[in-house]
């Protein structure tokens, strides 16, 4: 087989794997193998850069970098979609439908998408451009990142048209938002606010690779072209799916307003059960003739509408508003609020975010708010109520000094957070840093709880996490609440925490972007804390996935006098602030590129030092089952659901031998 043969054989390959994965949801082969094969692609490209194909599987991992995102005119205008919200208002579209077209009105039903809309072209089957929505006419060229999505099919399969547009909606679903969230937090970082504007945020990243590692997703809704070779709108997603798009099942054709209701009323209940999310449902005139004899508003089409689900929403009181200091010093306003009910909970407080929507809403003190809790999980203030405002009621003042220490606050152009600058002397910083040092993925100290933490610190016993290592038993034991037995316990832990490994030390540290994957990979990379105490930014930033923010973070942290004094300090106390030689020795990259899922209990090693292993070794770790998994390791007790899940997928369930085995 000549080379061009070779990759052309891979590429369809590992295309039709990615399409059995990504929108079959039904993979035939194990990741490892899948990673291998791209592998093998990649190291032949760079060698035939002949070969280049714009449209390669290899494409998925990004890379390229877009500085400025080219405006493009839409071939066809990207309309808005008219609004209802009650069966009057669809009986009353119904009846504005029928005097303009002939004959019985068939109706698709969709689900309303809640993401960042998109057009993609397709040209001889190969996708060649991607666009936002922009204002309707013309959008930005983000083609390069979208081609990371893998929903989005770069090549397609079946009988397509030479030539279409097909519309769609980026997602980012529940679970892999959270997961962002959780990585964000725990490097210290404000949490993204919703799905929706992360996946429309995504789209304009620069790096084309960091937008491969957000798990976004494409949903298909729509096409568009001439001369199609479809005459219903249900035929089209029909199609679409056949060509390889990924196009959600739900849509149900409907023959009256009736039958549309029971779908909106169905999903009004069970969206809660999809993994991304929906704010309503789009119902659309099935036949295209008809379609057309309707045509458009200047907004919108006169034959589709949405129907938007209700938001759980009541009004409430808002009696203060007041302010959190978080660990790194962002401030956050919070709304103290008439405790209400809303959808099941009682809500009795809702974030604010930031100055700038305080004053968007003009939300003040007294005011009748309204709460809304709708796909997002905090529920928030949309509005008030002006017309129970008090007529002497006066704009919000920000706050302009640190409601704990009163310093003044400071806000970084470009950052939507206001901070206290007061590291050092601002106690929920030096509280928060505290507690985020002995945190249970952090040093994990035992008989150390937050609120002891805090307790220490306002009784002035310690002011840093270095200040741990000196306390004695008999300082502890005159505090409130400490009795002698707790008091013994806590300098144990403490004690006991200078086994902790250095990878944890490290994310221990506070470092801001430092979560704890990035502290495993700087650990891994430079063995010891003053490798990286003066590691310069461009050495940081050749380091495999360390970007230039956690960089210039990294740096920043360790150009303080005062941080290379605790530091130093922490080396002094007996604190791993290196790899271990025996972890060096123990260490081996022979698992690298397998993803481990770890079931039920085990004789030989712990669970615990089981997954520990398996990172030494390069391997990864997962909680639950899926095509993504290579091995299972099964202790005794598997239980029976990972199993079946297993072997439906086919992966290899191996015992804790045949595990140490495998690295011995
Ligand atoms: P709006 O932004 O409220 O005017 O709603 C119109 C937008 O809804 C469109 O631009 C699409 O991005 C989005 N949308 C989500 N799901 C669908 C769907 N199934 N059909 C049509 N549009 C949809
Ligand atoms: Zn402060």
């Amino acid at each position: 087989m000549s080379i061009e043969q070779q990759i052309n054989q891979l590429r369809n390959e590992l295309r039709e794997h990615n399409y059995n994965y990504y929108i079959l949801d039904n993979p035939t082969i194990s990741d490892y193998e899948f990673d291998q094969k791209l592998k093998q692609l990649q190291e032949l490209e760079s060698a035939h850069p002949e070969f280049y194909d714009a449209n390669s599987p290899t494409l998925r991992v990004g890379g390229a970098v877009t500085k400025n995102f080219e405006t493009v005119p839409h071939t066809y205008r990207m309309y808005s979609l008219a609004n209802s919200y009650s069966k009057e208002d669809l009986e009353d579209w119904e009846k504005r439908i029928k005097k303009m077209v002939d004959g019985p009105v068939q109706y698709t039903c969709e689900l309303k998408y809640d993401g960042a809309s998109m057009s993609l072209t397709y040209e001889d089957g190969k996708l060649v451009r991607a666009v936002t929505r922009g204002d309707g006419f013309q959008g930005d060229d983000v083609t390069t990142n979208v081609k990371t999505i893998n929903s989005v099919p770069l090549k397609l399969k079946g009988d397509y048209p030479d030539k279409f547009e097909i519309r769609g909606e980026i997602v980012l679903p529940f679970e892999g938002f959270a997961q962002m969230n959780a990585e964000r937090v725990a490097a210290g970082e404000e949490p993204y606010r919703n799905p929706r504007n992360t996946a429309s945020g995504s789209l304009k990243l620069q790096d084309s690779s960091e937008v491969a590692k957000r798990p976004l997703e494409c949903l298909l809704y729509s096409l568009k072209g001439a001369n199609l070779p479809v005459s219903t709108q249900y035929e089209s997603l029909e199609k679409a799916r056949a060509w390889g798009f990924k196009v959600p099942e739900v849509a149900t054709l409907a023959n009256s307003i009736t039958e549309v209701l029971e779908f909106v009323n169905y999903w009004d209940v069970h969206r809660h059960e999809l993994p991304y999310e929906t704010d309503g449902v789009v119902i659309k005139v099935n036949d295209l003739q008809q379609q057309e004899e309707l045509g458009y508003t200047a907004k919108a089409p006169r034959w589709a509408m949405a129907y938007k689900f209700k938001a759980e929403r009541v009004a409430t009181k808002l009696h203060t508003i007041t302010y959190q200091v978080g660990r790194t010093g962002a401030i956050t306003p919070v709304a103290n609020l008439e405790p209400v009910s809303l959808a099941g909970t009682i809500v009795k407080r809702a974030s604010l975010h930031n100055a700038d929507q305080i004053a968007k809403l003009d939300i003040r003190e007294d005011d009748t708010v309204f709460v809304e809790k709708g796909g997002e999980i905090i529920p928030k203030i949309i509005g008030v109520d002006f017309a129970l405002r008090d007529q002497a009621s006066r704009p919000t003042q920000y706050r302009t000094t640190c409601p704990e220490c009163e310093t003044p606050l400071v806000r970084t152009q470009g950052e939507a957070q206001h901070y206290c600058p007061n590291t050092e002397g601002c106690p929920p910083q030096i509280i928060g840093r505290i507690q985020h040092f002995i945190s249970r993925k952090a040093m994990d100290i035992e008989g150390l709880g937050g609120e002891t933490v805090a307790l220490l610190v306002n009784n002035g016993l310690i002011n840093n996490y270095a200040d741990l290592y000196e306390l004695g038993v008999s300082e502890i034991t005159p505090l409130e609440r400490m009795a002698e037995k707790s008091a013994e316990n806590l300098v144990a832990g403490v004690e006991a925490s200078k086994e902790i490994p250095f990878e944890r030390v490290l994310f221990a540290l506070g470092i801001r972007y430092v979560g704890e994957t990035v502290a495993k990979k700087l650990a891994k990379h430079y063995k010891n804390i003053d490798a990286i105490a003066t590691a310069s930014e461009d050495e940081l930033t050749a380091v495999d996935e360390i970007g230039s923010k956690i960089a210039e973070s990294v740096v920043a942290f360790f150009s303080e006098e005062k941080n290379k004094a605790i530091i130093d300090r922490l080396k002094h106390y007996g604190v791993q602030l290196e790899i271990s030689a025996e972890k060096l020795a123990n260490q081996t990259n022979v698992l690298e590129g397998n993803t481990f899922v770890v079931s039920g209990v085990f004789t030989t090693v712990s669970r615990t030092e089981l997954k520990k292993l398996i990172e030494d070794n390069g391997g990864k770790v997962s909680g639950s089952i899926s095509g993504k998994t290579n091995y299972v390791v099964a202790g005794e007790n598997m239980g029976p659901s990972k199993k079946t899940k297993a072997e439906d997928l086919g992966i290899p369930i191996i015992s804790e031998a045949e595990f140490l085995q495998m690295i011995s």
